[in-house]
């Protein structure tokens, strides 16, 4: 197998034993990406310089019996976590020339174990939409078929997994964004329980749901990648002082009388036969492995998507507010007085969809409507987080679709925003009740395109849900598929 089609765990079985060096491994990753990325893009940013002389430090560490399951392995981090010194974009004009002068803490904490960054990762811009297709530097194509989206906004981060460009990748979920394109490339991508996870340094689309996670090829590694990010950061003071388990333990063939919860709402008419068909089998399976199914119920789902898209514009239009061109980022050049250098260089910094999300944020928000908009959604928003906690009375995990389809094609959605927005239908009702989910592979599309199930757990029950999909993958081969390139 080549270097770079290795899990994490692999790749460091052969690191320890110095049967390969970072800089192999590394130089490994930086080829493939020369020869793929000019028709995947997941790439923004390629640090090839940084990347070789991190890999030699971590070959030295490694010689000096310094190492940790992550020294050596070549890493890639969606463009809206800060790289001092590397140019860190969010997929945005109006930051294409930005270099963060600091470093995001999850980036700080992979690093400070040897992890070597091969490079940014595209996405959608700041992290809106579910397709990758509103990037300022062009859409990001699904390995699997490169005339579909490969899932958004992480879809860089997916993408650079299912096209062996990075042995594992981080991501971040507002609506979906780890767990919707882990699902359309095949990949594993797991959200943390808000808090979980330091958002320090990562920049910030709807702050009451944003969540940093992990993407990668397997569970295992994404236990590794979890263990390694989690945990409280006095620079974040949404963090939680938890400790943090060891994730990797929790690991087990055994989900011997797991009960898990199948809601209703999410098993509706119109959903996908393909996905259908993929969640059915998944059922088997987990019964074939003695789990026990309940249906449940979460009544308040149907109010999801529009509480989600209330809540989540209103914090972007006070968030992006900073960008101004005056502190840093894009500036128009021609403009008459302050108040027109603002709308200018926003007007020229910005792309539709973010234009778009300001304006419904910043309407939900004027007086006027606060308390029709802003304050009713926030009402709904508990009241979806009762009906998780009230379903967790009685399971210990819920099963669901992650996405209503497999992989659209590249333009089918862009001209209908609400047709997107309704892409994240079972996502976004885990971020609003600030829960965590993971995406697993499950199966396949009649025509080829890799689908994921999602399992969701208590809040802070990560190891509930690793352990559950662990299970899952260890009694299929779905994770074993490549795509083709
Ligand atoms: N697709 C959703 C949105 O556009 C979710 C995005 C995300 O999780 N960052 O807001």
């Amino acid at each position: 197998m080549e270097l770079y089609e290795l899990t994490i765990h692999e790749l460091h079985e052969k690191l320890k034993k110095r049967e390969v060096s970072s800089v192999e491994a590394t130089r490994a990753f930086l080829d493939r990406i020369e020869s793929v990325d000019p028709r995947v893009n997941a790439f923004i940013t390629v640090t090839a310089d940084e990347a070789l002389k991190a890999a030699e430090e971590a070959d030295r560490r490694i010689a000096a019996g310094e190492t940790t399951i992550l020294t050596g392995i070549p890493v890639a981090l969606k463009d809206i976590f800060l790289t001092q010194g590397v140019r860190t974009t969010c997929a945005s004009r109006i930051l294409d020339t930005f270099i963060p002068p600091y470093d995001a803490t999850s980036w700080v904490k992979l690093k400070e174990r040897g992890a070597v960054l091969v490079g940014k990762l595209n996405q959608d811009e700041f992290a809106m939409g579910s397709s990758c297709e509103s990037s300022a530097f062009g859409p990001t194509r699904n390995p699997w078929n490169l005339e579909c989206i490969p899932g958004g906004s992480s879809g860089g981060s997916a993408a650079a997994i299912a096209a062996r460009e990075a042995t594992a990748t981080l991501g971040t979920d507002t609506g979906g964004s780890i767990r919707q394109p882990a699902s359309h490339c095949g990949c594993v991508g797991l959200k943390p329980t808000y808090g979980r996870v330091s958002r320090y340094g990562v920049i910030a689309y709807a702050s009451s749901l944003d969540q940093v996670g992990p993407m990668t090829r397997d569970v295992a590694d994404c236990a590794i990648m979890l263990g390694a990010v989690a945990g409280y950061d006095p620079l974040d003071s949404t963090s939680i002082d938890r400790p943090v388990p060891d994730y990797t333990a929790s690991l087990g063939p055994e989900v011997t009388g797991l009960k898990i919860g199948l809601p209703k709402e999410y098993f509706i008419a119109g959903l996908d036969p393909d996905v259908k068909k993929t969640l059915d089998a998944a059922i088997d399976t987990y019964k074939r492995l003695g789990a026990e199914f309940v249906e449940i119920s979460l009544p308040h789902t149907d109010y999801a998507v529009a509480t989600y898209y209330l809540i989540a514009t209103a914090e972007a239009s006070s968030n992006l507010a900073r960008y101004d061109g005056v502190r840093f980022g894009h500036r128009a050049k021609e403009a008459a007085g302050l108040i027109d250098m603002f709308a200018r260089s926003r007007a020229e910094g910005f792309g539709a969809e973010v234009k778009r999300r300001i304006m419904l944020g910043t309407y939900a928000l004027s007086s006027g409507y606060y308390d029709a908009y802003y304050l009713k959604a926030q009402r709904v928003r508990t009241l979806i987080m009762h009906d998780f906690l009230q379903a967790f009375a009685t399971v210990d995990v819920i099963l669901t679709p992650v996405a209503p389809t497999p992989a659209f094609r590249i333009g089918e959605k862009v001209n209908d925003p609400l047709q997107m927005y309704l892409s994240d239908i079972f996502t976004i009702p885990v971020n609003l009740a600030g829960t965590c989910g993971i995406s697993v592979p499950a199966g396949m599309s009649g025509d080829g395109l890799p689908i994921g199930l999602q399992l969701v757990g208590r809040p802070f029950g990560e190891e509930a849900i690793l352990r559950a999909a662990y299970a899952f993958e260890q009694a299929t081969e779905w994770h074993k598929q490549k795509a083709q390139l």
